[in-house]
C-alpha cells in the first residue's frame, strides 16, 4: 500500500523548515504533495519558493526525492525515503500562457488547479459569481494534460469545474474537498461534482479542515466519514485523503507583499472569520489513525488502502509520463 497525502502547506517561503514533512513521513507518509503558491502570490514569491524547496530536497537525499514519476514513489518506500511533488493552486502564475504548464512541471510541479477561490481570466473560483471555464482555459485543460500533470478542482467554482471535468481527456481529481451534503460550505463540492469525477476515473480526496468537515476539533473519524460517503456514491475506487494540515512557522512571514487583502481571497460571507488562520486541522498523528478510522465506517483494510493512497497510484501512474 502506498500512503498519499494529496495537499499540505509549507510557509510559502525559501527557508521554510521541512520538520513538518519528516513527522509525514514518521506518520506512514509515502508521497506529499506540497503546495508552492496560490493565485494571490506574486510570481517572484511563487519562484522563490520553488527554488528554496528544490534546495532542501536536494541537500537531503537520503529523505527525500523529487518525484518525476510513480516510479520514483515505488523506490522511495523502499528505500525509506519521502516522495514529494509540488502543486500550484490557482492559473495566474500561469501568467495566461498554456506552455507555461510543461514549465512548472519541469520544476516540479505534478498537480495543478486554476482557480484559488476568485474568478480569474482561466476559470472560476468557488468563492465568487459563477463563471465558467473561459476559452483560454480549455486551452490550459488540453495543456495540463497534454504536460502529464494532475488536474485538479479544488478551490474551484462548480461550472468551472463540471467545464474541466468534461474537457478534459485524463482522470481528474479534487485534490482537498469535502461534500457539501455533508456540511454546506462554498468549498464543499456537490454530488453532481463528485459523479462527474468518478466519471473522469479520477478521486476525490477529502480534507481534514475543520470548517469543511463542520466539526471544530476535526478527528481520524470525521475524515473516514466523509471518505464514507464518496465511497457509498460512486465507489470506493474515487476516494483518497489530502488533509490539507498548513504548517505554519514562527518568523517566517509568506504574506504576498504589496496590498493584500486577506478578507478578498477568503470572505467573510462565505464563512471565513477573517483569515483562514482561524481554521484547525488534524494532527499529523491522523495518518496513522486513519486506517483504523475507515474500518469503523464498514471498509475492508484493503479498501482503507485504496482511500490512503493506492486509488492516488492508480490516477497518477496514468497521468504522469
Ligand atoms: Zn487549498
Amino acid at each position: 500500500m502506498i500512503v498519499w497525502e494529496a495537499h499540505a502547506c509549507l510557509p510559502l517561503h525559501p527557508q521554510a523548515d521541512f520538520a513538518p514533512i519528516d513527522r509525514l513521513r514518521a506518520a506512514g507518509v509515502n508521497y506529499v504533495s506540497i503546495n508552492i503558491g496560490m493565485d494571490m502570490n506574486p510570481l517572484s514569491q511563487v519562484m522563490s519558493v520553488i527554488g528554496g524547496f528544490r534546495a532542501t530536497i536536494a541537500e537531503h537525499p537520503e529523505r527525500y526525492v523529487l518525484a518525476s514519476g510513480v516510479g520514483d514513489i515505488e523506490s522511495a518506500v523502499t528505500e525509506g525515503r519521502l516522495a514529494i511533488g509540488f502543486d500550484l493552486e490557482g492559473a495566474m502564475p500561469l501568467l495566461d500562457q498554456p506552455e507555461m504548464v510543461a514549465l512548472y512541471r519541469d520544476l516540479g510541479v505534478r498537480q495543478m488547479h486554476f482557480a484559488y477561490n476568485r474568478n480569474n481570466s482561466v476559470a472560476g473560483g468557488c468563492h465568487d459569481a459563477e463563471q465558467g471555464l473561459t476559452s483560454l482555459g480549455r486551452r490550459m485543460v488540453a495543456a495540463v494534460n497534454e504536460a502529464g500533470v494532475l488536474m485538479d478542482c479544488s478551490h474551484t467554482g462548480r461550472r468551472a469545474s463540471l467545464d474541466i471535468m468534461a474537457a478534459s481527456t485524463q482522470p481528474v481529481i479534487f485534490s482537498h474537498s469535502n461534500p457539501l451534503a455533508l456540511v454546506e460550505h462554498g468549498r464543499n463540492v456537490t454530488d453532481e461534482q463528485i459523479r462527474a469525477c468518478a466519471g473522469t476515473g479520477g478521486v476525490v480526496c477529502v480534507s481534514g479542515v475543520s470548517g469543511f468537515l463542520g466539526t471544530r476539533t476535526p478527528t481520524a473519524d470525521d475524515v473516514a466519514r466523509h471518505a464514507a460517503y464518496v465511497a457509498e456514491m460512486v465507489g470506493i475506487e474515487h476516494v483518497g485523503v489530502g488533509l490539507d494540515i498548513s504548517f505554519h512557522q514562527e518568523g517566517l512571514d509568506d504574506t504576498p507583499p504589496g496590498d493584500f487583502d486577506a478578507t478578498y481571497w477568503w470572505p467573510k460571507s462565505a464563512g471565513y472569520d477573517r483569515a483562514v488562520a482561524r481554521m484547525t486541522y488534524t494532527p499529523i498523528e491522523t495518518w496513522t489513525l486513519l486506517a483504523g478510522a475507515l474500518q469503523r465506517t464498514g471498509m475492508t483494510a484493503d479498501e482503507a488502502g485504496l482511500v490512503m493512497g493506492d486509488n492516488m497510484m492508480r490516477v497518477a501512474r496514468h497521468v504522469w509520463r
